[in-house]
């Protein structure tokens, strides 16, 4: 749980972590920023998650994720094609008498079914992902896996993260900026952007940053494999107003604990960075 001062209580704070680009450590900081902060981890990049190899939680509870597609019952279509019309994502089509049905493009919309006059419509179920939750390193651990092949992540990351649990829940978000994270920003009080100094780093950054102030939701930037404290991404947050929430070294050792799937915070001399980030995230998240 995370203090409120203003209201004297505990609040459940669901903090989404996002880099504009993939490969700035946002995972490594995530799983350490949850675990110095003692919240919830939820792998919500659904289509890569790999939090759990640093977290290792025992798995204690496995879920399907179940969407709808529709079923053409043939003994009673009269190949109207109404279904077919109103379908606006191509999930159907009339070939000659025959309905056929691209299951994957269906969004569940529904439409089909409520145009077809004959019963000759109805749905059916079947298994996009998974949701894994458990324990490791003594916090609470979650994640959501999308089938490979499916293209539709957002049921994944819906059922994922509708029941995330009480307390701070870090969200660990798919890089980028696509509807994989603005359907996770729906679920973020809060944000984090995790940026490394390079001009790819900034560049992407800033279409971050313009989604978050889209999303109005208040967020603090951390700077990774940062070498000199003069750089890029600190003129740019000073020239915007942003407030930066810390920053991790460029170090080699960093990279070999990453590649041998350690938790940096296990490491003395990381532990009080990570201490001292999640210090910084409860002042600002909590003041603004
Ligand atoms: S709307 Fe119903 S009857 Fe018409 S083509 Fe579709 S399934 Fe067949
Ligand atoms: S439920 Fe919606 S998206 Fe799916 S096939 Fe029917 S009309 Fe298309």
């Amino acid at each position: 749980m995370a203090w409120d001062p203003d209201l004297g209580e505990e609040i459940n704070l669901n903090i989404a972590v996002l880099s504009g680009k993939g490969g700035t450590g946002k995972t490594t900081i995530s799983a350490n920023l949850a675990l110095a902060l003692q919240g919830n981890y939820i792998d919500v990049d659904v289509e890569e998650p790999n939090g759990f190899l640093f977290l290792k939680p025992q798995i204690d509870h496995r879920e399907e994720v179940l969407v709808n597609y529709p079923m053409i019952h043939k003994d009673q279509c009269k190949s109207c094609g109404r279904c077919v019309a109103i379908c606006q994502f191509n999930a159907l089509a009339q070939v000659g008498k025959e309905i056929l049905v691209f299951e994957k493009l269906c969004h569940d919309c529904g439409a089909c079914k409520i145009v077809c006059e004959d019963q000759a419509l109805t749905y059916g179920q079947r298994s996009i992902g998974q949701i894994e939750r458990g324990i490791g390193n003594s916090i609470h651990c979650s994640r959501g896996i999308l089938e490979v092949g499916e293209p539709m992540a957002i049921p994944v990351i819906r059922q994922l993260l509708k029941n995330s649990g009480e307390g701070t829940n870090i969200m660990d978000c798919s890089p980028g900026t696509s509807c994989n994270v603005v359907q996770s920003l729906r679920y973020a009080d809060r944000a984090i952007l995790v940026t490394e100094p390079t001009a790819f780093g900034l560049h992407d950054l800033k279409r971050a940053v313009a989604l978050l102030r889209m999303f109005l939701t208040p967020f603090g930037v951390i700077i990774n494999k940062e070498k000199q404290e003069e750089n890029q991404i600190r003129q740019y947050c000073q020239k915007e107003n942003i407030i930066i929430i810390g920053s991790l070294p460029y170090r080699k050792e960093i990279a070999t604990a990453y590649s041998k799937g350690e938790m940096l915070y296990h490491h003395p001399q990381y532990k009080q960075d990570f201490d001292q980030i999640a210090k910084r995230v409860r002042e600002v998240f909590l003041w603004n």
